[in-house]
């Protein structure tokens, strides 16, 4: 069992904008924590965090990693997330599984957009918040600059506890406010402005002092972990991990001050049953319940899924029962997190992390809980992937392990996903960046040996008519023994949007026999699945057949077909042909100064602005917007908007294309060639 209470644990989530150092201080902390006998670095390949082979290859986080180390009794469970916004769903299911964000800072660079992005998803998620200004020893680092920006970004909330002593070359440490020692005397007067901010973080305490009388250092830090809990104050603290300085001062607040899984909101789950929402207390004695935060698909240990216990304990020995699925399943084997070498352990308790393994259909967001006490977490919210590339198995070893393990990635990672596309037939898998799609490709075939090919996915556009016309075609054919001979006339014209293909035999007298009227039909479908002009599929046509001739000996089903096809073919090129394009509607977030310049681009790319609406300091821009010019929008708006756009489109319909447009497809289709040639 443990050899800690959940009163003793403390889960810690490190976010923030990659290079700020977040994986370099977990490596310090582990080490001062005497977790790891040697200190873990990333240059050299040896961090306990970035160990898969992508993240050593980029020397940059790509997976969320944790490992836990042991401080002044409290167990510490560290997740180290990546900083860049095409691995957020990383850092959202970390925020999810954690009490605490640890939001890391640059002294040197500030702010960047990212690091905006997680404050807003740990705001939304509601856990309690706090920041670390790290490379303090940076040539750049401005403590004055960065923590005002931070204020006037995040709000006063954010109070600094430590103040640093020096700084860049000459950063020799810092000083806790709690401290008898006086602050350094250019912070004097922020260090008195911040104890003042420090008194009102707890109601009798601030009446208190109203009354004239200071709180003691004691009876601040008693109040400390519920407030930050409670989001009444977001400690700032300084360091620099990299010379280790300040570190020890960050890993006795982690351990002292933070609030643990007893200090915070429990979390809601649902009565699946009665729909009613409930909640288990985060007891070790409670049923069972805890969610998954992170599941790897792995070809070797099968699969390993992260779970974070909210209630009861959960122990290697009884059968995993998956709220989801409605199925228990006996797992491989139990571990504390740590790295790639987690370690054995028997039992978690409420508030801890662990890893099972071989637990097949446990996916990310899933919830485990006592099949006698079934309760259903909801699932974290993730950003929709918007990149996509069409794929396709290089060899037919490729093809036959394809469809598996893209699934298993899939189930793994929630901003990955994949889809037959009906209009094209192509394989497409879809992710939040070009990025993230190549780590997902290059994990294929090292962990999975599937290599794919890639290309932009073709867009499925349609074929159609917007006029009238008559076909004619006589299929007459004599080459000894019996001949072959049936002839067709037949009209075709437009329908309504949406409709279809339409099917009308007028034909009279008998001039073709009945049994002759399927197989016409069928010759007009086949040509219609294949497309006239631009090898797309042929939509919203209706086809009267309405004259024709036959031969009592020579004519078959073959020759009506063959004539059917032909004959449509001719009527659906006088027919104004014209070629149809999914068009979407787009929903634009952006900072309002790039409304100007969106709007125009958006003009400029045939969309038509539908609407604006403010939320909060950032603008809404609602368009529709042909799918064809919006293919590598993520790009553009990132480019556009230096990371701090964001978008979502949804299918809306099918319009004509313009002509101009129509007539470049076409020109480009091997089908329009091949009608030439034939
Ligand atoms: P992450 O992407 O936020 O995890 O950042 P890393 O831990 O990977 O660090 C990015 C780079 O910054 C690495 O080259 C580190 O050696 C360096 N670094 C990390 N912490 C510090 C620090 O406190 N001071 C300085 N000067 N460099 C640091």
């Amino acid at each position: 069992m443990a050899k800690y209470d959940t009163k003793d644990i403390r889960n810690v989530a490190f976010v923030g904008h990659s290079d700020s150092g977040k994986t370099t201080l977990a490596d310090a902390l582990l080490f001062r924590g005497k977790a790891v006998g040697r200190l873990g670095s990333i240059e050299e390949g040896t961090s306990v965090f970035d160990f898969e082979p992508e993240e050593k290859e980029r020397r940059t986080s790509i997976d969320l990693a944790l490992a836990s180390f042991n401080h002044l009794g409290r167990e510490i469970n560290l997740f180290d997330a990546p900083g860049y916004s095409d691995f957020i769903s990383e850092a959202i299911c970390a925020l999810n599984a954690v009490e605490t964000a640890v939001v890391c800072v640059d002294a040197g660079h500030g702010i960047k957009v990212n690091t905006r992005k997680v404050w807003d998803r740990a705001s939304r998620i509601g856990v309690a918040r706090m920041i670390l200004i790290n490379k303090m020893d940076h040539e750049n680092a401005d403590y004055a600059k960065v923590l005002t920006e931070i204020r006037e970004s995040f709000g006063r909330l954010c109070v600094p506890l430590v103040l640093p002593v020096g700084q860049g070359a000459a950063f020799k440490g810092v000083v806790s406010l709690m401290d008898k020692s006086d602050p350094p005397a250019d912070l004097a007067s922020l260090a008195a402005e911040s104890k003042e901010s420090l008194y009102e973080i707890d109601d009798t305490m601030m009446e208190e002092y109203l009354e004239g009388k200071v709180p003691t250092p004691e009876e601040i830090l008693k109040a400390l972990p519920k407030a930050i809990a409670d989001g009444r104050i977001v400690p700032v603290l300084c360091c620099s991990a990299k010379k280790d300085v300040g570190v020890t001062e960050v890993m006795d607040f982690l351990a002292k001050d933070l609030p643990s899984p007893l200090e915070v909101k429990t979390h809601n789950g649902i009565d699946p049953e009665k729909k009613e929402p409930i909640s288990r207390e985060p007891k070790a004695s409670a049923p069972l319940s805890g969610q998954v935060f992170k599941s790897v698909a792995d070809p070797f240990v099968h699969k390993l899924s992260y779970i974070r216990v909210y209630s009861g304990t959960l122990t290697h020995d009884v059968h995993v029962f998956n709220q989801r699925t409605g199925k228990a399943a006996r797992m491989g084997g139990m571990y504390k997190p740590f790295g790639k070498d987690p370690r054995p352990c028997t039992a978690a308790i409420a508030g801890d992390i662990v890893c099972v393994t071989k637990v097949d259909e446990l996916n990310t967001c899933d919830t485990v809980c006592d099949p006698a006490h079934v309760i259903h977490y909801p699932p974290y919210e993730f950003p929709t992937p918007m990149v996509s590339l069409a794929v396709e198995p290089k060899s037919k070893q490729d093809l036959a392990r394809m469809s598996e393990s893209v699934h298993k990635m899939a189930a793994s990672d929630p901003t990955f996903r994949f889809h037959r596309d009906v209009g094209t037939a192509e394989l497409v898998i879809s992710g939040m960046s070009t990025l993230h799609l190549d780590i997902v490709i290059h994990r294929l075939k090292r962990k999975f040996d599937v290599q794919l090919v890639t290309h932009p996915p073709k867009i499925a556009l349609k074929e159609t008519i917007l006029g009238q016309a008559e076909g004619h075609y006589k299929h007459k054919k004599q080459s000894g023994g019996r001949g072959q001979y049936g002839e067709v006339y037949l009209k075709v014209r437009p329908t309504t949007r949406g409709e279809g293909f339409k099917f009308t035999d007028s034909i009279t007298q008998g001039r073709i026999p009945q049994q002759f009227v399927p197989p016409i039909e069928k010759g007009v479908r086949e040509t219609c699945d294949r497309g006239v002009i631009a090898g797309y599929p042929v939509v919203d046509v209706e086809v009267e057949v309405f004259d024709g001739s036959y031969h009592d000996v020579d004519s078959g089903p073959e020759s009506f077909k063959l004539a059917g096809s032909k004959a449509f073919k001719e009527a659906f090129k006088a027919a104004k042909p014209a070629l149809l394009e999914p068009i979407v509607n787009i929903e634009i977030v952006v900072p309002a100064q790039h409304m100007g310049h969106l709007t125009g681009d958006l003009n400029s790319r045939r969309g038509r602005i539908q609407g604006m609406d403010a939320q909060g300091n950032l603008q809404v821009i609602r368009a529709q917007i042909p799918m064809k010019e919006i293919m590598t929008y993520s790009t553009d708006l990132h480019s556009a908007t230096g990371g701090e756009g964001s978008y979502s489109i949804e299918f809306s319909h099918y319009d004509p294309m313009p002509q101009r447009l129509a007539e470049e497809v076409i020109a480009k289709s091997t089908v329009h060639h091949k009608e030439e040639e034939e």
